[in-house]
Formats: C-alpha cells, structure tokens, sequence
C-alpha cells in the first residue's frame, strides 16, 4: 500500500506521531552528527517552519547521497513522524530518502540576501522563508477577499482587461496593438488605428470601475478582482506597472455606506490573517517590523479616524514639519504628507474625505458646495492610501457638465451615460490595491517584493 503523503505543517503536528508517511520538500540545511547519523531539515512550502529528518548511517545510500545532500535539493522521505525532544514537537526518522533532484551551487545559501539581490533571482526566491510567508499572507488576503464580499451578497463579476476607454480621463495607459511598429516607425506616416486589431486605440485596464458600474446598476453588488496596469514612470517603493485592484461598487450605497463598507473590508482581513497566519506574522514580527502583529490587532478592533480634506489641510499647514512637496487647499496630497497624518497625527488608518473636485476624476459626486466631491481615502500607516473611492455622479446633467470641464468626449463615455438615463441610482464603490494591502499586513517595505514577479519600469524579466 502507497505510504499517506503528509505537509510539513502536519507532520509537524504532535497528533500524527506514530503514522508511517511520505514527505516530499526541499532541503533547507543538513547537520551531520558525531554519533553516525544526519539531521535534515526539511521544507516544503505548506509552513514556515521545517521538519526535522533523522537519516541514520545504516540506510543504504547514507555515504553516497545523503552526506552530499546540500540547501535547495529536492527529497521524498519515507519514515515515521516522532515524538522530539527538540523545542519542536515532532520529527521524523527516515527509513527511506530518496533525492529528486540535486542542487548545487544552490544561490540561496545560508547566509542572508539582499531584497534586491533576491529580486534578480525571483524564479527562486519563492523558496526563502521572507517570500515564503509572503506568499502564504497573500493568499490567505484573497481567500478573505473573496469570502469577505460573498458573505455580504457581492457578486463577482469580471472586467476586461482590454478596453478602449480610460477609466481616469488621465492617460498613462499601456497601448495593446497589432501593428508592426517597426514597419510604422518606417513609414514615417500617421496611424490609421482602422488597421488594428479592435479598429480604434486599445489598452490594458487602470481600473474594471466603469464596466463594475453596469453590473451593479443591474445586480446591486458586485466586486472586481483582477489585474490592472499604470504606465506611469513611478519608481517607488509602492507603485507597480502592474497589480491587482479588488474594486466593489454597490447600488444604493452613500458616501458613508462606502467607508463602513472599506472598514469592516479591512478589518475582516487583517483578523483572518491574524488568526490564520500566526506562524508567518511572528516572523514578519521579529525580522520585518517589530510590533507587527500588535498594530495589526489594534487596527482590527479600533474605529477608524475621520477628516475631510480641507481639515487635513490645515493639520498639514500648521504641523511645523518641513515637506518636500508645498501643501495648499487644492493641491493633491503626496505620500509624505499621506504618512505624516496617518502615522504622526493620528497613529492609525485615517479616511479622508471631500477632496477638492479639480484633483479627483469625473465621475466622482459633486457635492453641494459645488468645489469639493463625495470622496475618500484610506490611508494606513507604512503605506499611505490603500483604498481610493467615492460616491458616483449619478445626475445626467452634472455628469456631463463636468465631463465637458475635462475634455472627456461623450461619445466615448456613451454605455456609461447610458447609465444615468436608465433608472439612474446613487451608488459608490472603492479601489483597493491588493499589494499595498499585502505591504501594510506584512510590513514589507518595498512593494516589488509581495508580488511574485514585479513589474516596474525597466523591469519584465521572468
Ligand atoms: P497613488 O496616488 O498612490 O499613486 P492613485 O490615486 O493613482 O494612487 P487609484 O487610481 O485611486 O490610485 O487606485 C486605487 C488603489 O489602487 C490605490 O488606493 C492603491 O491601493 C492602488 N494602486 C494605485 N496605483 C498603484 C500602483 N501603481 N501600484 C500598486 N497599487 C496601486
Ligand atoms: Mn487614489
């Protein structure tokens, strides 16, 4: 009978011991002792922690195989999980190991690496403890994700990732053609998009928003979930040329309906992670940010800060602190000052609200005072924004007034307008980036390290 195949998680469980099981992983480090045996650990993805594997001299292939067994080869393991006497609970002693596969010259070697140097190795970094855990929070966060709206009757619905219209009237969108470039930058002439392949300029989504709204003025409540892509030249540490958006939109929903929504969105995930992800926080915790997982618990149970722009305006004027970037009632608000208010002002994520209509996009609701839009931010510490959302113009005759403010054609909004002429609703709807919220959860600094393969300016390798 074929031996039970077991993760590492379990067989590092105390209730298996006595079970006779297969292990298959990767060998983290081999320890050689005096008393004629080897201690292997033993990783294979399902946890942080190893198992530990004793392999005695007397098992046939000890002098050949298992005293050249090196970090990064590939193994199965066939033994018995045991009490250990260790600070773990279990290990296994091995009545059989079998080498998959060799590793020599294995890059990941025990001494640490640079971020950046694992960057240029992403095809492997995957097997490090950091890109390991990484890689489990985020997939916990989209589980949550996807529980989390499912629970409150959310639909998940898909937006293209090809489309001709820009979702922010504000360019910097990737062109997706079939023309033979090299053969129009020859001919020195004008470009007929009539020979594309959709028949017009086409590109790669900033955001499924608008297509988001058809369906939630049909459905109710829906979410989006997928990639999205800025051709902006931004090299920081929180801007990708691509990554994933989680954008909800909900009929009948205000401005106030939208940030209780984006609140109870973030709490729901970071209690999932904290309660399913100890193991990876506690190393986040002591190797990444110290006091992790005790920010991530307040957050989790403490009401979120409010203010409306105008008020962080003055905050922002009369903190005393010099910025890099001028501050004044109209002008967007930078990263510096974003962090400045979450972490100094109020220690804590903060919504903003209210932002003047000159630097937020068309179809964000005019509000009364005919200057400011139903708004909001949620910005985290570390961070900064995380979320971006308003409550949507739904009048017919402001929308298309402030299109015309924009130098936004009707006629390439036409489906959208559509919208306000059929049984027009209030409705709002946020964006949330799903790698600045792996960044806050994980205290990783630098976004291009909790995605698998980064893309940045100058950067599509693998
Ligand atoms: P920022 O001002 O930080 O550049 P934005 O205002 O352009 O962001 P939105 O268009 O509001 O961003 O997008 C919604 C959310 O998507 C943001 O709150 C952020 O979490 C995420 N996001 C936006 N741009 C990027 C990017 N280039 N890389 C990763 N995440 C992004
Ligand atoms: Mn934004």
């Amino acid at each position: 009978m074929p031996l039970e195949k077991m993760f590492v998680s379990d067989a590092r469980d105390a209730a298996h011991v006595g079970k006779t099981v297969l292990i298959q992983g990767w060998i983290r480090t081999r320890r050689d002792s005096k008393g004629g045996f080897s201690f292997l650990e033993i990783n294979d993805g399902s946890c942080m922690g190893n198992i530990q594997v004793i392999a005695d001299a007397d098992l046939a292939n000890y002098k050949d195989e298992i005293q050249r067994l090196s970090a990064g080869c590939s193994v199965a393991i066939e033994g018995e999980v045991k009490a250990s006497e260790g600070k773990q609970a279990t290990e296994i002693q091995a009545s059989q190991v079998t080498v998959l596969g060799w590793a020599d010259d294995f890059p990941l070697q025990k001494k640490r690496h640079s971020f950046e140097k694992l960057r240029e190795w992403a095809h492997i970094r995957a097997r490090s403890n950091t890109f390991g855990a990484v890689a489990r929070v985020r997939n916990q966060i989209c589980q949550s994700i996807h529980q989390f709206f499912h629970e409150n009757n959310f639909l998940y619905v898909h937006t293209p990732i090809i489309t001709a219209s820009d979702c922010e009237g504000a360019g910097e969108m990737f062109k997706v053609t079939t023309l033979d470039l090299d053969r129009l930058a020859m001919s020195g002439g004008p470009v007929n998009y009539e020979f594309d392949f959709f028949d017009k300029p086409s590109f790669l989504t900033v955001s499924g928003q608008l297509e988001a709204e058809t369906y939630a003025t049909a459905l109710g409540r829906v979410y989006t979930f997928g990639p999205t892509f800025r051709a902006e030249n931004s090299n920081t540490s929180r801007h990708l040329s691509e990554f994933w958006m989680i954008e909800p939109e909900a009929a009948f929903f205000d401005l106030a309906d939208d940030m209780a929504l984006a609140e109870s969105f973030l709490r729901k995930i970071l209690s999932d992670v904290l309660n399913h992800c100890d193991e990876d926080l506690q190393f986040f915790d002591q190797r990444i940010q110290k006091g992790l997982i005790e920010s991530l618990r307040k957050v989790a149970e403490t009401p979120f800060q409010h203010m409306t722009y105008t008020d962080a305006i003055k905050v922002l004027e009369n903190c005393g602190e010099s910025f890099e970037f001028p501050i004044a009632w109209g002008t967007d608000l930078q990263a510096e000052h974003e962090r400045y208010l979450t972490e100094k002002h109020v220690a804590g994520p903060l919504i903003l609200t209210d932002y003047p209509s000159t630097i937020k996009p068309f179809y964000m609701r005019l509000s009364d005072d005919r200057k400011t839009v139903a708004a909001m931010d949620v910005l985290v510490p570390g961070v900064g924004e995380i979320i971006g959302g308003s409550q949507r113009e739904e009048r017919l005759d402001v929308l298309t007034q402030r299109m015309a403010e924009m130098d936004l054609r009707e006629e390439d909004y036409w489906w959208y307008l559509d919208l306000r002429r059929y049984g027009t609703v209030p409705h709002a709807g946020f964006g949330l980036g799903l790698e600045r919220l792996v960044q806050y959860t994980t205290g990783m600094a630098n976004i291009r390290d909790v995605i698998p393969f980064p893309r940045t300016p100058g950067n599509a390798e693998f």
